[in-house]
């Protein structure tokens, strides 16, 4: 799941500077969850910006706001009041920002920042997962993401510097990655993975491939 936060009002305030009349647009989905664009947040958002001068003149949660076709249809509701407005406040992750920017022809502002893609422990607490490297090691690590998990993205460790109670030297706060895929690897019998030296990450696979059209990639796709 994308995990977002709130933005400070004042900061949503200070893009608003120039719009007396606004659009509030939240997501059925991870924002929903992390309760930053569900419905109890664009009441909220709404009051808020009330209170400060706005003029709301719709909103609606997006089913979800990362998918293009649904959005179009969605905004399809609320044309009258996009004609009108000045602006459009997202509610919803980056990736549903950018849908809603590319849909609207009046600024889309953010309301939220979008922090990382993570796992719900239970509600409102997040563990930071994945940083979409593009190359996947959870095959050989236990199921455990040293590009994210470990402070420094080791694919080869531990550093040497976690501390004896299994912390990390850069965030003793945290559990040191390596330790806890060693532990993992033991328990499924697969501590001979560690005896591989793996290459250095390529970032050149990093670069963002921008857009990925199943047709290219899959010859039988019927899509
Ligand atoms: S290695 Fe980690 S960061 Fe990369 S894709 Fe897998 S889970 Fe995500
Ligand atoms: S102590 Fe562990 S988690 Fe921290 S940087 Fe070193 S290997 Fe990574």
């Amino acid at each position: 799941m994308v995990i977002s936060e709130k933005k400070p009002f004042e900061e949503i305030l200070e893009y608003l500077k120039d719009a007396k009349k606004v659009v509030i647009l939240g997501c059925s989905l991870c924002a929903t969850v992390c309760r930053v664009g569900g419905e109890p947040e664009v009441l909220e958002m709404k009051k808020k910006l009330e209170e400060n001068g706005k003029q709301v003149l719709g909103y609606k949660i997006l089913d979800p706001a990362c998918n293009y076709m649904q959005v179009r249809k969605d905004l399809k509701g609320l044309k009258q009041e996009l004609s009108e407005a000045d602006a459009v406040i997202s509610l919803a992750c980056g990736d549903g920002t950018q849908t809603i920017a590319k849909l609207t022809d009046i600024p889309a502002y953010p309301g939220n920042n979008t922090m990382f893609i993570g796992e719900v422990e239970r509600v409102g607490q997040y563990e930071e997962v994945c940083l979409a490297c593009g190359n996947c090691q959870l095959g050989w690590t236990g199921g455990i993401c040293p590009v994210t998990k470990c402070s420094k993205g080791l694919l080869n460790g531990p550093c040497g510097g976690a501390t004896k109670d299994g912390k990390c030297e850069v965030k003793p706060e945290h559990d040191c990655a390596w330790i806890q895929i060693y532990e993992k690897l033991k328990k499924l019998n697969k501590l001979d993975n560690l005896e591989v030296i793996r290459e250095p990450r390529n970032y050149a696979i990093n670069v963002h491939p921008n857009r990925i059209d199943l047709k290219d990639v899959c010859n039988k796709c019927t899509l």
